[in-house]
Formats: structure tokens, sequence, C-alpha cells
């Protein structure tokens, strides 16, 4: 994926999002927790806490992850019938483990996105509080 937007130097948005990269100087600075973002950037002093990124990327997660582990907890009844409990300690995991994973990709994509859409735009002042 070549974007021609992109500045010299940084990742295409998967890559930013999976490791967390900074908008402004691609360092994996983005994240204070493990989703949970830092107010600004520990290189670059690039401020993060300015976009909101909202509960969008949860509620969208919620359907797609949902769906998919009753997909497969159907096909594992229909295929094996096993105990109930098997369908507790399988699922319950699996569905934290993807919904934490997944989580901190999407918000981060969403909010390198957001800061990218305001270079495009001609919005590049750090200090200006946009307000989306
Ligand atoms: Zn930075």
């Amino acid at each position: 994926m070549d974007d021609p937007h992109l500045e010299k130097g940084q990742s295409g948005l998967v890559q930013a999002a999976l490791f967390g990269e900074c908008p402004a100087c691609a360092e994996r600075t983005l994240f204070a927790g493990w989703v949970r973002f830092a107010s600004r950037c520990r290189a670059c002093g690039h401020d993060f806490s300015s976009y909101n990124v909202g509960d969008g990327p949860a509620a969208f997660l919620i359907l797609v992850i949902g769906a998919l582990v009753c997909a497969f907890a159907l096909v594992l009844q229909v295929q094996a019938s096993p105990p109930f409990w098997v369908h507790i300690v399988l699922w319950v995991p699996i569905t934290t483990a993807l919904v934490l994973l997944s989580l901190r990709v999407s918000k981060a994509a969403m909010l390198i996105h957001e800061a990218r859409a305001e270079v495009r735009e001609g919005k590049i002042d750090d200090n200006t509080g946009q307000d989306s």
C-alpha cells in the first residue's frame, strides 16, 4: 500500500496501528497502557489528547467478534457436541483476547487515520484542539 500523502519514513496505516506508532514521528509511543493512549508523544511531543476516537471501534468490534465467536461455537457444537463447560473454557478467554488485541489496533488505526486526514486538510497545528 503506497499512500502518496505519507511523509518520508511513515509506515502504512496497518503497520503503524499494529505497533502504535506516533502519527507525527512514527516512534512507537502512541500507547501508555494496553488500550489507553498516551497524552502526548514521548519522542516528539505530538499531542494525542486532541484526537477524539470515542467508542466507534468498540461498537464495531462487538459486532464482528461476537458474530465470529458465535459462528465458531455453533460449528463446534454441531461437529463435536462437547459438554457446556468446554464452551465456557474455550470462548471466554478467546473472546477476551480477540477484543483486547483488536481494540488496541483499531483505536490506533482510527487515531492515526484522523491525524493523517488533518495533515491532508492543512490542519497541522497541534494546539487548535480539533474536536471532530
Ligand atoms: Zn511522535
